[in-house]
């Protein structure tokens, strides 16, 4: 049986103005992705006011409504002061939050998931390499919905792979041994190192990835392999997307 108020504990992802006072949100939670309204939060006297900010974490009291639940209590958890002062970690933020809202659909229970979407706005909070963080989140995401790309087999003939390997294959979902470099003909280029560097990110903690310096065509070449496997998965060109454009235009990934 439902209860008419439950407990959540959620990231603000999204937050809307909705009417004269109200706001509709959009929450990350280890039940997937979720739509709120927050009533009467934009009057200064609210309760909820200060409580429901953008990009933090909260624990929640929502009561059951006809078609959206409504929050009735907050709390914040994690405030991420620093990621939420910073115009470039916030650009990092807004860019993971719209990778998870993509990947997740409403009532689509992923606990690990929620687990690595938490952990990331932390290390974003925490941590000057913005990159290793963002890739580390990309790779970890595409294991977490189940696209976790085959970087120690070849994707083909499932023959363990060599630094002989040249080739990654979104389309099929990881690297190519020499023998399979044609099985897929849009498969990009391969560099050695980018090639470690993404072993090393999927599969160590993202403490000990983040001790790792990435030189700048390494970085962007991982960055275009992840981007070309995620929109592929997610059908979204990510390679367009606002927080690339700004990126390009001002690279401030070490602040
Ligand atoms: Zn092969």
């Amino acid at each position: 049986m439902h209860e008419r108020i439950y407990a959540v504990e959620a990231l603000i992802l999204q937050r809307t103005a909705l009417g004269e006072a109200d706001r509709l949100l959009l929450l990350a939670t280890p039940e997937g992705k979720q739509r709120v309204v927050a009533k009467g939060c934009r009057k200064t006297t609210s309760r909820l006011a200060g409580h429901l900010e953008l990009f933090t974490q909260a624990h929640l009291l929502l009561a059951r409504g006809r078609q959206l639940d409504i929050v009735t209590q907050s709390q914040v958890g994690q405030s991420f002061p620093t990621l939420r002062a910073s115009l470039p970690r916030l650009s990092y933020a807004y860019y993971v939050a719209e990778l998870y809202t993509r990947a997740t659909s409403e009532a689509d229970e992923n606990l690990p998931l929620f687990a690595l979407l938490l952990q990331t706005f932390a290390a974003l909070d925490a941590y000057q390499n913005l990159d290793l963080v963002l890739h580390t989140y990309e790779l970890q995401l595409l294991n977490a919905i189940g696209y976790r790309p085959q970087l120690h087999q070849c994707v083909v003939c499932q023959t363990p792979l060599t630094e002989a390997a040249k080739r990654f294959s979104p389309q099929l979902g990881g690297v190519l041994c020499p023998q399979d470099d044609l099985a897929d003909p849009q498969a990009l280029p391969l560099s050695l190192a980018a090639f470690k560097v993404l072993r090393l990110l999927q599969t160590q903690p993202l403490a000990q990835s983040l001790r790792y310096h990435l030189s700048t065509p390494t970085q962007k070449e991982v960055a275009r392999l992840l981007q070309t496997t995620l929109s592929l998965i997610l059908e979204h060109d990510f390679a367009s997307s606002p927080f690339l454009t700004s990126l390009r235009q001002a690279p401030f990934s070490q602040e």
